[in-house]
């Protein structure tokens, strides 16, 4: 017998490093400290999901016919709600056989459709800051990540003005995300109009992530890339249960829009996966149809926690500004620290656990980001903290 050098993949070995690791690190220790953490890091809703939804799984649980492989697009009833379900909040039209495809989590579909339509060594334009499945989706279908940097000048919107032409030229499917996490930027219909145009003219398949579009403050509804003319001519959105209806465990999402492009990415799943559980398809089903006084239950408590810590960083003297959707709060780091300096003043002496900017690509690098997935009680304690130990 004998052992020899397990070789991971070239595609494992080139990730880029885990730059959490040394902030989970500090975090374990102050834990072991005794130290009280208030985690403003997550991104995970740490309200129930509502109680409709769980009584619907467990029903449908029970029944044996939901015990076997589901089909690969997801169940038409599901597919159907999702299409009712965006007829009446975005007024879009989507034929529920081909233009809708149920996802394992929208992660799932992000991370598998570069497998669909990205060649060895063709180009993907990726927002930075942003969420890591782009560009890791990216680079295991053999694609090279462009990036489109999200900046204070910008508006933290793609300026797509300033991709070069030949890259434009090259590009095979360009990465949004409204609202945008790590920034909560929300893009207007406006800079859709744009977008289409522009997609249009390079021949860019267009992929919206718009996983935060319910989570949304003072009654102002962030659109849908859809509602724009001729998007579902080159583009699929991505959706999810996850934290509209704080499901993030349940894994269930869908992906909408240009049924050629979900189709190449059915192709894929059809080969990789078998589907979500008919039980959860069934809760999922129900989770749309709720009446929208659930979501506002939900909108109202990440409100009151916006408006408390939001203000309270301010009176601290910290540059931030109030998100418009989505539960992430993007703070400029005071002079003299750098995000990392920051995240871990923070963790150490106030004990409070943040997300150093970086962390979601270079350009992210003089923000941290914080949760609103945390009770106002303890935002308010934050401040306190941060307050009381000073920057
Ligand atoms: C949370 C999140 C998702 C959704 O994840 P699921 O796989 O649906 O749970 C997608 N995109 C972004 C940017 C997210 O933050």
């Amino acid at each position: 017998m004998g052992s020899f050098p397990i070789e991971p993949a070239t595609r494992i070995k080139t990730l880029p490093p885990y730059l959490f690791a040394a902030i989970d690190r500090m975090k374990q220790e102050a834990i072991a400290k005794g130290v009280d953490i208030i985690n403003l890091g997550i991104g995970d809703p740490d309200l129930p999901t509502p109680s409709p939804i769980i009584d619907s799984l467990a029903q449908a649980a029970k029944n044996p016919k939901h015990h076997q492989y589901p089909s690969y697009e997801g169940m038409l009833a599901f597919r159907a709600a999702v299409a009712d379900w965006y007829k009446r909040r975005f007024n879009v039209m989507l034929n529920p056989m081909d233009e809708v495809l149920t996802l394992i989590g929208s992660k799932e579909g992000i991370g598998h459709v570069p497998l669909a339509f990205v060649d060895s060594g063709d180009v993907v334009l990726v927002p930075s800051p942003g969420y890591p499945v782009y560009s890791v989706g990216t680079s295991f279908a053999g694609g090279v990540s462009y990036i489109m940097p999200l900046t204070k000048a910008n508006g933290f919107l793609p300026d797509l003005g300033a991709i070069p032409k030949e890259i434009a030229q090259k590009a095979k499917l360009m990465w949004l995300n409204s609202p945008n996490n790590p920034t909560s930027v929300v893009m207007t219909k406006e800079y859709f109009k744009h977008v289409v145009e522009f997609a249009r003219e390079h021949r860019i398949i267009v992929c919206h992530d718009a996983a935060y579009s319910e989570i949304y403050y003072d009654g102002t509804r962030p659109p849908s890339f859809l509602e724009v003319d001729g998007a579902k001519d080159v583009g699929v959105e991505f959706h999810s249960l996850s934290k509209t209806y704080n499901m993030t465990g349940w894994r269930i999402g869908f992906a909408v829009g240009n049924k050629e492009i979900l189709a190449g990415l059915g192709k894929v799943k059809s080969n990789l996966d078998s589907g979500v559980f008919e039980a959860v398809q069934v809760a999922g089903t129900t989770a749309l149809g709720l009446d929208d006084s659930v979501t506002d239950g939900i909108r109202t408590i990440y409100q009151e926690r916006r408006d408390t810590l939001v203000p309270g960083l301010k009176r601290l003297g910290l540059e931030v500004d109030p998100p418009a959707a989505a539960f992430y709060v993007w703070v400029t780091v005071p002079r003299g620290y750098t995000s990392t300096s920051f995240t871990a003043h923070l963790l150490e002496k106030a004990g409070i656990v943040t997300t150093p900017g970086n962390g979601f690509g270079a350009p992210g690098e003089g923000y941290i980001r914080m949760t609103l997935c945390t009770p106002k009680e303890r935002l308010a304690e934050a401040v306190e903290r941060i307050r009381s130990v000073g920057f």
